[in-house]
């Protein structure tokens, strides 16, 4: 408790760290906007059975496009963008508006020294901030002032395919993280049929970035958020982290910061499906950007530089 306590006041400066500056891509098409509790990658179960946690169930319907949070530092209304985040690190595939939702927050809200009342508020959400940041190397480097990663070299990275990327934009990435990734999307493929039916989705549009680009994005766009205050220190120099198509909302770009955009592809099935299924590949979300997910194998954030890997036949 202490330790996640100590990590949110560290973390509540670090606004939008990871920072994927704006890389120029094209808007992709909309993307298939999610239902409540289909089975499969998000909620189901008996969440509305019985239980003394309605009341709080009753509180999270209103507030979760009402209340005033501000987990990363800019104030948001509502909290649905993490709502799919929320259930699965309380361990529950319920709709956020159910009893079983709010009976499972309670728990963890309990475990971590809130009150055990089941309604979210801005406290809890700065503890589950603390939670899924906790997960991510990357971050926790820096937040222990670790010098920043060392780019690998060029060599040892690997181009993905054509089809693997947002209009067919050359991308390299480390090798054990495209098998992860091809893996993993496989297994989408296989789950959620809109990723067939518009092959856009589930491909990547951002991957190694070196930091001479980083920079030069930062100072020609300003769109680099966090990058610059961060001293440019991005996790996809890492070439560990991947920006995946989640689709966009209408008029937004596939990155698209705004509140309304990330809420939106919050609620897509793909990004539900990707929260419940993407720590089995190795992957963790960035929460305030969907579209961002780190590789976790502790390799890719090291602080010396790794060998070339032999590159591997295409
Ligand atoms: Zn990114």
């Amino acid at each position: 408790m202490r330790r996640l306590l100590v990590l949110v006041l560290l973390l509540g400066p670090m606004l939008i760290l990871a920072a994927c500056a704006s890389t120029g891509h094209r808007a992709g098409r909309v993307g298939t906007a999610y239902t409540p509790r289909s089975p499969g990658y998000g909620w189901s179960g008996a969440c509305d059975q019985p239980s003394n946690a309605r009341q709080a169930a009753r509180i999270n319907a209103a507030s979760i496009d009402s209340l005033p949070v501000s987990p990363f530092g800019r104030t948001e209304i509502g909290w649905r963008t993490y709502a799919a985040l929320t259930a699965q690190e309380v361990g529950v595939r319920c709709s956020p508006d159910t009893a079983g939702f709010a009976e499972a927050l309670g728990r963890w809200k309990s475990a971590h020294g809130l009150a055990y009342d089941g309604t979210m508020d801005d406290k809890a959400l700065s503890l589950l901030k603390g939670a899924w940041q906790e997960k991510r190397p990357f971050l926790m480097g820096r937040v222990r002032r670790e010098p920043c990663p060392p780019p690998p070299p060029i060599e040892a990275l690997e181009q993905i395919k054509p089809s693997e990327s947002h209009y067919g934009k050359p991308i390299l990435v480390r090798p054990e993280v495209l098998a992860a990734y091809r893996a993993m999307a496989a297994a989408a493929r296989r789950d959620l049929p809109e990723i067939t039916a518009d092959p856009m989705l589930m491909t990547i549009f951002s991957g190694y970035r070196s930091p001479e680009y980083d920079a030069a994005m930062c100072a020609t766009n300003g769109g680099c958020n966090g990058v610059a205050r961060a001293g440019s220190c991005s996790a996809h120099r890492t070439g560990a982290a991947l920006d995946i198509v989640l689709g966009n909302a209408p008029g937004a770009r596939v990155d698209t910061a705004s509140d309304a955009n990330r809420r939106y592809l919050s609620q897509t099935r793909l990004y539900q499906w990707l929260v419940w299924n993407a720590p089995r590949y190795g992957f963790v979300n960035y929460p305030f950007e969907p579209w961002h997910w780190e590789y976790v194998a502790a390799a890719a954030y090291s602080t010396t530089s790794p060998q070339p890997a032999r590159r591997t036949a295409r």
